[in-house]
């Protein structure tokens, strides 16, 4: 199942969404594009993982170059979800929305919540990760399952193993 955010997203842009969430690892940069937001690798003080902002008109994510590759894909979904979620609070403020490490950006908590679940939903979709489990683990989540997954969708093992543990609960 997927998180209570993805229903709050308008249809134009849920159905970008849902094209891409279909097969992995999930295209980020075409995606983006297809929102009509443009990703600068950048280099970023370090602390910071990402930011979006409306740069001259355009909506920017800027991802800090200096983290790990899968770090960043997380990173770039976070901002993304800012963007379909969070809107106002972006073009509200001239530098937009800042994340630290911890993915916080002195915005309330509710609302880097609400972007780390849909980021999740975005880099890791339930559907695919639950069709990988049943068709290549039997549905069983052990160490090898999380590491072979996370390769496959490109995101840290950390991630997957949180995502997983959703699982477990259900
Ligand atoms: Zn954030």
């Amino acid at each position: 199942m997927s998180s209570r955010e993805l229903a709050k997203i308008n249809e134009a842009q849920k159905a970008i969404l849902e094209k891409h969430m279909s097969t992995f690892p999930v295209k980020l940069g075409q995606l983006a594009r297809e929102l009509g937001v443009s990703i600068k690798v950048s280099s970023m003080r370090s602390g910071i993982s990402g930011q979006i902002a409306r740069i001259d008109g355009e909506y920017t994510v800027r991802v800090n170059r200096n983290e790990a590759r899968e770090r960043q894909r997380f990173t770039i979904a976070h901002e993304l979800a800012h963007f379909l979620l969070h809107r106002n609070i972006i073009d509200t403020s001239p530098d937009g929305i800042t994340d630290n490490v911890l993915y916080r950006s002195g915005e309330p908590d509710r609302i880097e919540y609400e972007a780390n679940r849909l980021a999740a939903d975005i880099v890791m979709p339930m559907a695919l990760i639950e069709e990988e489990l049943r068709t290549k683990f039997r549905g069983t989540i052990n160490e090898a399952a999380i590491e072979s997954l996370a390769a496959h969708f490109e995101v840290s093992k950390a991630a997957m193993e949180i995502r997983l543990s959703t699982f477990a609960e259900a």
